[in-house]
C-alpha cells in the first residue's frame, strides 16, 4: 500500500483536520491543530507530507522517527502537531486496513469507562457556585475551573481571597465530595504559587494544574514539597522529553 494524496480541512473557528489517502482506497484521519495556530500548523504539515507521499503508510514508527529526528530542529507545538495529526491519520489507516480498533494493537482496552471532569466557566462566586450545581445535577463528579488572572512575583492577598472565595463557593454549592481541579494556566510564579497552594489546601483539591509555566518546570518540585495538593502539568509540554526534567 502506498500514500497516493492528501486533503487539509481548516474549519472554523479553530480546527484542523487532514484525510491521508492510499492506493488501496483506505483513507485515514488525523487532527494536526493547535489552538490559535492553525494556518501554521497546516504549513508543517505540508511539509512533512511532501516526505510521505509515495511511502507504506504501515510503517508509521519509521515515518514518526523520520519526521521527528530527520530535520535539524525538533519538538514544540508547532511541529509536533502537525507529526501527532499525521500520526493520527496513519494508526487510522492501519486500523481500518487490519479491520481492527487501534485498541487492539496497542494491547487491548484496559477499562469500560473513565471519570471525567466539565470545565465550568465564571470567574465570579456567584457564577462558578451556579456553574458548579449544573454541572453536578447532570451527573458529573468533578469539575474543573480557573484559577486565577496573572499575579505578579509578589502580589496581594486580595487577589488570593478571590480565589478563595470562588473555591469556596464551589465547595457550598456541591459539598464536600464533589473533585475540583483549580487551572492556572501558568499564570503564577513560585512564591505566590505557594502561598495559592497553601491557602487552598483547605478545601481539598483534587489538583491544581500548571500552577507555574512549563518553561519553569523546574520550580513544580519545590511547589510539590510545599502542598498535600497533586499538581497536574503536560498540557504545554509535547514529548516525552519534555516530562524529562
Ligand atoms: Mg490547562
Amino acid at each position: 500500500m502506498k500514500i497516493t494524496n492528501y486533503e487539509l480541512f481548516q474549519v472554523q473557528p479553530r480546527w484542523l483536520f487532514l484525510k491521508i489517502e492510499t492506493d488501496e482506497g483506505i483513507t485515514g484521519w488525523g487532527e494536526p491543530v493547535i489552538e490559535g495556530r492553525a494556518a501554521t500548523v497546516k504549513a508543517a504539515v505540508i511539509e512533512l507530507m511532501e516526505y510521505l507521499i509515495g511511502k507504506d503508510p504501515l510503517q508509521i514508527e519509521d515515518h514518526w522517527n523520520v519526521m521527528y529526528r530527520g530535520g535539524f530542529y525538533r519538538g514544540g507545538p508547532i511541529l509536533m502537531s502537525a507529526i501527532s495529526g499525521i500520526d493520527q491519520a496513519l494508526w487510522d489507516i492501519k486500523g481500518k486496513y487490519l479491520n481492527v480498533p487501534i485498541h487492539q494493537l496497542l494491547g487491548g482496552k484496559a477499562r469500560e469507562s473513565i471519570k471525567v471532569y466539565s470545565w465550568i466557566g465564571g470567574d465570579r462566586p456567584s457564577d462558578v457556585g451556579a456553574a458548579a450545581k449544573e454541572v453536578v445535577d447532570k451527573g458529573f463528579t468533578a469539575i474543573k475551573m480557573n484559577g486565577t488572572d496573572e499575579l505578579q512575583y509578589i502580589d496581594s492577598y486580595e487577589k488570593i481571597d478571590r480565589v478563595l472565595a470562588n473555591v469556596s463557593a464551589i465547595r457550598d454549592a456541591v459539598g464536600p465530595y464533589i473533585g475540583i481541579g483549580i487551572d492556572f494556566h501558568g499564570r503564577v510564579h513560585k512564591p505566590m504559587a505557594k502561598v495559592l497552594a497553601k491557602e487552598l489546601e483547605q478545601f481539598r483539591p483534587m489538583f491544581i494544574e500548571e500552577p507555574v509555566l512549563p518553561e519553569n518546570n523546574e520550580a513544580l518540585r519545590d511547589i510539590a514539597n510545599h502542598t498535600v495538593i497533586p499538581i497536574a502539568t503536560g498540557e504545554r509540554m509535547y514529548s516525552k522529553w519534555d516530562f524529562k526534567n
